[in-house]
């Protein structure tokens, strides 16, 4: 079986809108509800409250329980800074790889479903098929929460969620969760010959790096482990830090950002409440000195983790119809699959085509023979729901 022409056509199509996370993503929405229409399928967006945005939600076969959700992102993330040789927004074949942003995360998949439509809304399904699209999923799982709500207020759940993230068309169960921040300290300035008269923004951050370290290397020594993670304890990191003006000057600000990706054991909060407390003790340190220093903290993104059990018998079922075969069943980034699965309660799986080796890189491309074992997995898919 080869890739039909209609995948990489639509692949095309779909590469061809700049949807970076920064961009609108309704003209690349628009194109697909149209096509969807086409074929018999309506679709309802569920705009972003305040930017032009949406996420798209279509059902085929009878709205009842039960059935598949097949979820994507539609954003990308930026090419900017990056060394393309090719053109991210045209798509380029060279030998068996289709090169253009996104082809790996995610449009290589959002393609094989819509190339798939045809085939789904031929004869009636017995089960429903979903079709859940996001958008800003790049910039931390934000856009889904929006259609997730939009779901929660629909009667019937699907039984199963098939994120479409590149795993080589392997089945995944389990991912690591994540809290990103971003802490501002704001000291006291002064002229550094009377330091003792300032509060130093740079110290107490350094501080607050120490003691980030100081967990991280408690989380590495005393766990929770877990060995489905790899590696098998949370970790804890501080990405950037930023400070001072001057030698001369007693820095008023100083500025870092860290984050934590837990294993599904370990509950974030539970650390974020030990940090903050440390935080206020600090606070208070500074604002003896001088009452308006302040330690100000901000969550940039988070979304769960998942860890979906292995021997569920819809687990088992999608298994058979990816034929994968694979004992390493988690992967080192995350999805939006943690959402689907702790708010609306619903088995998910990540099982797509390509390699997060591609993704974001400079020339992402997919092997068209990953378009194909994703096409075969959807016509399984769809032959299971029919009979
Ligand atoms: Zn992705």
């Amino acid at each position: 079986m080869t890739t039909p022409a209609t995948t990489i056509k639509l692949l095309d199509s779909l590469i061809a809108f700049d949807t970076t996370s920064v961009n609108s993503n309704l003209q690349l929405m628009q194109h697909i509800q149209d096509y969807l229409s086409k074929h018999g399928v309506s679709s309802e967006l569920v705009h972003d409250p305040a930017l032009p945005k949406a996420n798209l939600f279509a059902i085929i076969g009878p709205d009842i329980d039960g059935g598949v959700m097949l979820s994507g992102h539609t954003d990308t993330v930026p090419v900017t800074g990056q060394n393309w040789t090719k053109n991210p927004f045209q798509l380029t074949k060279e030998g068996d790889r289709y090169y253009g942003r996104g082809t790996t995360d995610m449009k290589g998949f959002l393609a094989c479903v819509l190339a798939a439509v045809p085939d789904m809304v031929s004869q009636p399904l017995t089960q429903p098929i979903h079709l859940a699209f996001s958008y800003d999923e790049e910039i931390g799982c934000v856009g889904v929460r929006h259609l997730i709500e939009r779901m929660q207020s629909h009667t019937h759940r699907p039984a199963v969620c098939v994120i479409g993230e590149p795993t080589t068309m392997e089945l995944v169960t389990a991912h690591k969760g994540k809290v990103a921040m971003e802490v501002k300290v704001l000291g006291k300035e002064c002229h550094s010959g009377m330091a003792p008269s300032g509060v130093n923004a740079v110290n107490y951050a350094a501080r607050i790096v120490n003691w980030l370290e100081t967990l991280a290397i408690d989380k590495q020594q005393n766990g929770p482990f877990q060995d489905t993670f790899s590696p098998p304890f949370t970790t804890v990191h501080t990405g950037t830090i930023n400070g001072g003006t001057a030698l001369n000057i007693v820095p008023s600000q100083c500025h870092l950002r860290f984050e934590i990706r837990n294993i599904a054991d370990e509950n974030p909060q539970t650390l974020l409440l030990e940090f903050q407390a440390f935080i206020q003790e600090l606070r208070e340190e500074m604002q003896a000195k001088h009452a308006d220093c302040d330690i100000e903290t901000r969550v940039l993104s988070e979304y769960p983790g998942l860890q979906t059990p292995e021997n569920k018998a819809i687990v088992a079922l999608m298994r058979q119809l990816a034929e994968s075969h694979n004992t390493d069943t988690k992967i080192n980034f995350g999805t939006e699959g943690g959402l689907f699965s702790n708010i609306l309660n619903i088995t998910t799986v990540v099982c797509g085509p390509g390699s997060m080796e591609q993704g974001h890189k400079p020339d992402e491309f997919i092997q068209e023979q990953q378009l194909t074992q994703c096409m075969g997995f959807l016509q399984r898919l769809i032959a299971h729901f029919r009979s």
